[in-house]
């Protein structure tokens, strides 16, 4: 439901890679209107049919440097070695003028971030596999990745896990169909709280 008032909150989805978050963020971006996705600025290049200003804003690494120094991101994480990914202020400012609340899919550091920056106006969630054993097999089946790679995915969501009590919301990711109606349990909950004091300032 899109509406005049202006918003002020945001929905933060984080998780190690091949646990399964876009599949939620698309999910819950079809079910609910008043949500509106926060496209990411990158430095990476567009990949397959990937369009500027649809999965991403894909920036020069000069010019993605030259938005840090301006100070034009809410945050930013060099997510894979020389690949910056980052929130633009004007997304955010965009999709509260709408009237939406902002959903983030991000990586684990740049969802704390995000919270602690937004506080009781963020839901932060954190997905996860039910084990990094079954995170590998994931991982393989898909067949985007070297062997080489896969460990590193690995080695990665499991320094990423020390992270998960920093979240509001822990799910996991085991039956996908259970896994897409308790985050839609744990949003509509969010959702549907009154604004709170930050809010109404
Ligand atoms: P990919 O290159 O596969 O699209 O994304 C790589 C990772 O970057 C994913 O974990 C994604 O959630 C994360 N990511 C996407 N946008 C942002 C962002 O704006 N900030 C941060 N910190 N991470 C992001």
């Amino acid at each position: 439901m899109k509406n005049n008032k202006r918003e002020s909150r945001v929905v933060i989805f984080s998780a190690p890679s091949g646990s399964g978050k876009s599949t939620i963020v698309k999910h819950l971006l079809g079910k609910y209107n008043n949500l509106g996705f926060s496209v990411s600025a990158t430095s990476r290049a567009p990949r397959g049919s990937e369009q500027d200003g649809k999965e991403y804003y894909f920036l020069t690494p000069d010019l993605f440097r030259k938005y840090i120094s301006e100070d034009k991101f809410v945050e930013y994480e060099e997510v894979y070695d020389g690949l910056f990914y980052g929130t633009l202020r004007s997304e955010v400012e965009r999709i509260w003028n709408e009237g939406r609340v902002v959903l983030f899919d991000i990586d684990v550091k740049g969802g704390l971030n995000l919270k602690k920056l937004y506080g009781d106006n963020a839901l932060s969630v954190f997905i996860k596999a039910p084990s990094l054993e079954i995170l590998r097999e994931r991982l393989v089946k898909r067949g985007t990745d070297t062997p080489e790679a896969i460990e590193k995915r690995v080695d990665k969501a499991r320094y990423e896990l020390s992270f998960e009590p920093g979240f509001d919301k822990v799910i996991v990711n085991d039956i996908l169909s259970d896994c897409l109606l308790e985050a839609e349990k744990t949003t509509e909950s969010f959702l549907s709280r009154s604004t709170t004091k930050q809010t109404l300032k």
